[in-house]
């Protein structure tokens, strides 16, 4: 998969049905394992500010970026990533292909009533995946789900833990269940079960998503204003390589005039 980097991570860069291809093709049909990250705006500010979260997201199989704001950024910095990958979508159209396979999943995170409420609707409108386990995130003993998870040996794993917990269970534990596909969902639960209604289409198409989510949910508005830091710090870094590297490509164009 072609990637593009912005500050310090490396997108796939795909649509949604690419990226989805290609997983089929060369990690589910294969019964290769892969972790896949999905990272926000709000992450990828995370992540430069914690260089150990930084790790943890750079071991992942595939960054998959999930909101319009990384693909603005990557815009902004003159690189070219083709389109945002949300991770909703991505679970739902893996749920899809596990239903036509007949694979086993599990199912980790969000309140108790919640994550009953996915299993239920899993089971009724996907008759072909075996649910092979499933916790409410909120459970103390993380290695003990883990243990859980590498016993059931489901082919695909569902956390949704929200950030930075998802994507460290995953990178703790994904030794523990080598051969299945473990993506980190944030709040993909609460709105796959109707507790949170995802924005309207046409808001989705004019990439006012996150608008939709702060009109819905006031208080995350502090949570938001790390979408402007994170485009200040990428930004920011974009300045700093530029001035660097100038004075190098002046060098480099002289030595060739010379020669
Ligand atoms: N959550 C969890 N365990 C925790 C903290 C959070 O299972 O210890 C769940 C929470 O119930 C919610 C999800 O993680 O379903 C995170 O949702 P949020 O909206 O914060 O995620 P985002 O999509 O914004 O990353």
């Amino acid at each position: 998969m072609q990637t593009e980097r912005i500050y310090n991570l490396s997108y796939v860069n795909a649509d949604l049905s690419g990226f989805l291809h290609h997983l089929e093709k060369s990690y589910i049909n294969q019964r290769v394992g892969a972790y896949i990250a999905t990272v926000n705006p709000e992450i990828g500010y995370a992540a430069a500010k914690d260089s150990s979260y930084c790790d943890v997201l750079s071991a992942a199989d595939f960054i998959l970026p999930d909101g319009i704001g990384v693909v603005m950024m990557s815009k902004l910095t003159n690189n070219r990533l083709k389109s945002r990958i949300a991770g909703y979508d991505v679970f739902v159209n893996l749920l899809k292909i596990a239903n036509d396979k007949q694979k086993r999943i599990f199912l980790y995170g969000a309140k108790k009533e919640v994550n009953q409420a996915v299993v239920d609707r899993i089971s009724s409108e996907y008759p072909g995946i075996s649910i092979v386990g499933y916790s409410d995130g909120y459970a103390q003993d993380k290695e003990a789900v883990a243990k859980r998870i590498a016993k059931a040996k489901p082919d695909m794993v569902f956390v949704a833990l929200g950030y930075p917990h998802q994507e460290r269970f995953i990178y703790e534990y994904k030794h523990l269940f080598p051969q299945a596909i473990a993506i980190g969902l944030g709040g993909s639960f609460d709105v796959f079960s109707g507790t949170v209604k995802r924005a309207p289409n046409f808001l989705i198409r004019l990439n006012l998503e996150w608008l939709y989510r702060l009109l819905t949910n006031p208080s995350r508005w502090k949570r938001m204003l790390n979408i402007p830091k994170y485009a200040f710090t990428v930004l920011k870094e974009e300045k700093v390589q530029k001035q660097s590297y100038y004075p190098e490509q002046v060098k480099e164009r002289s030595k060739q005039i010379d020669a």
